[in-house]
């Protein structure tokens, strides 16, 4: 199959074998790296060799030390005040765990490095780059306050990364990326790390990289090797709480990442969960304030709280090793958030499960994610001892009305079934109210069909 193809990995190396310094593999060895992963394989040599880097890799793959090693190479000692490098993130969270690999892998290096997003006081953020900073990571937006503040000088500036370029362009960074290809040195070594490759990540990479090399360790938007993915097609809401509370019944769930749509879904499961479970819950999403964000973090991290409702905007940054399952509550709009989110699990050598619940207007979703990834998730029985509830009149309508406009986007043409449905209804309102009073019945002959 084309899909998690073995033939795209490179023969095993070991890490001496990529002409990293003693410190450098000291540090892998602590951080308990026995082999450098495919991509580490084979983008440590092209960036020690001065290439500009198009990296096709999702997160999970060992894709941050691919280029935080050698920067550290490169760099190699404190030197300065200005930072020689810049790795620029989409969001807060990715920032900080890149951060916090180039602190665990700089350990024996005397390099400087400093991390800077926004949600949180400027003044301590200057305050660091004030100091004197090597390698700097940031998020755009931040990045270009401080400098406009003239506290950041970056003439200096060998190395430019732009990770996870397509959340960066989804998240309509772009402009103060260009900005900011104004302001620095031309000459500079640029390296760009997507996980998939829609148009404008490649009319971008056209623009930003100089005769790169590409390379890619798994084809684009292919899903982690080590997670099995499944999906429970699921009627309603309800009857999805009722199935992730069933899950979350089993203790093999130990590390459980639930995937919401909107912030209302997070808040809403996130306070439904923590009334009913005995563990901890946390939640995040783009409202909540930065310190709470990496607080929960934090305690998901360290096995405090077992479960972690999050939205899509933070289901970037979030590198938790042993997340025995990802939920997808709902399936994202924007069909890569699939494999960012199922990314949480299964990371770097280890196997982890990804589990979605599909209601009828996901079904084109989960059609549309299907053809990113390049294969089919297994469809699993609805569990006989999940009860089924009725689907409340307002949400059925809003599906109704969502598969129309998924139909409109697939064909113009189309005039849209939800307004033949609702004029068929209130010319034959007795036939339509009758699922409705059966629901008992027809809910247990569900269930035995099922
Ligand atoms: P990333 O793809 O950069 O988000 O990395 C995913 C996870 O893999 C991180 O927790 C890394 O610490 C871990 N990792 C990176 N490289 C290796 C390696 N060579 N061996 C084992 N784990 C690794």
């Amino acid at each position: 199959m084309p899909e998690n193809s073995k033939s795209s990995q490179t023969p095993q190396k070991e890490f001496t074998d990529l002409k990293l310094n003693k410190q450098l593999l000291m540090a892998t060895q602590e951080a308990g790296y026995e082999k450098p992963t495919p991509i580490q394989a084979k983008a440590i040599p092209s960036i020690l060799s001065g290439h500009d880097i198009l990296g096709i890799a999702q997160t999970g793959t060992g894709k941050t030390a691919a280029f935080v090693l050698p920067i550290l190479k490169k760099l190699t000692y404190a030197q300065g005040e200005n930072p020689r490098a810049l790795i620029l993130t989409p969001t807060r969270e990715l920032a900080i765990q890149i951060d916090n690999h180039i602190a665990q892998l700089a350990k024996y290096t005397d390099l400087r490095h400093v991390c800077v997003f926004g949600g949180t006081g400027f003044k301590k953020q200057i305050e660091e780059i004030e100091k004197g900073v090597d390698i700097l990571t940031a998020t755009p937006g931040r990045l270009m306050d401080i400098y406009f503040r003239e506290v950041l000088i970056l003439k200096q500036l060998k190395i430019l990364v732009l990770d996870e370029a397509d959340k960066m362009t989804d998240m309509g960074f772009m402009p103060q990326v260009r900005r900011l290809l104004e302001i620095i040195p031309t000459k500079r070594q640029n390296l760009l790390f997507s996980a998939t490759m829609p148009n404008k990540v490649v009319e971008l990479a056209h623009e930003f990289l100089e005769f790169p090399q590409r390379i890619e360790v798994t084809p684009q938007a292919t899903t982690a090797e080590t997670v099995e993915q499944s999906v429970y097609f699921v009627p309603n809401t309800r009857t999805k709480i009722n199935l992730l509370m069933k899950f979350l019944e089993n203790e093999n769930f130990s590390r459980v990442i639930v995937f919401v749509r909107t912030k209302r879904n997070a808040t809403n499961i996130g306070k439904y969960l923590t009334r009913k479970l005995t563990d901890e819950v946390r939640i995040i999403h783009a409202n909540k304030g930065q310190n709470m964000r990496i607080n929960a973090m934090n305690d998901f991290k360290t096995g405090t709280v077992r479960v972690l409702v999050a939205t899509d905007v933070s289901s970037r940054g979030i590198d938790i090793q042993e997340v025995s399952h990802v939920i997808n509550f709902d399936l994202p709009r924007l069909h890569e958030d699939y494999v960012h989110r199922i990314g949480r699990t299964g990371r770097a050598f280890r196997t982890g499960e990804a589990i979605s619940f599909c209601n009828d207007a996901e079904k084109y979703h989960l059609r549309k994610i299907q053809e990113l990834i390049r294969m089919t998730i297994t469809i699993k029985d609805f569990p006989d001892n999940v009860e089924i509830t009725e689907t409340p009149k307002e949400e059925r309508q809003e599906m109704l009305r969502e598969i129309d406009t998924q139909k409109k986007k697939d064909n113009p043409k189309f005039k849209g079934a939800f307004h033949d449905k609702k004029s068929k209804k209130t010319s034959n309102s007795k036939n339509s109210r009758k699922p409705k009073k059966s629901s008992s019945k027809s809910r247990s002959s569900r269930r035995r069909r099922r």
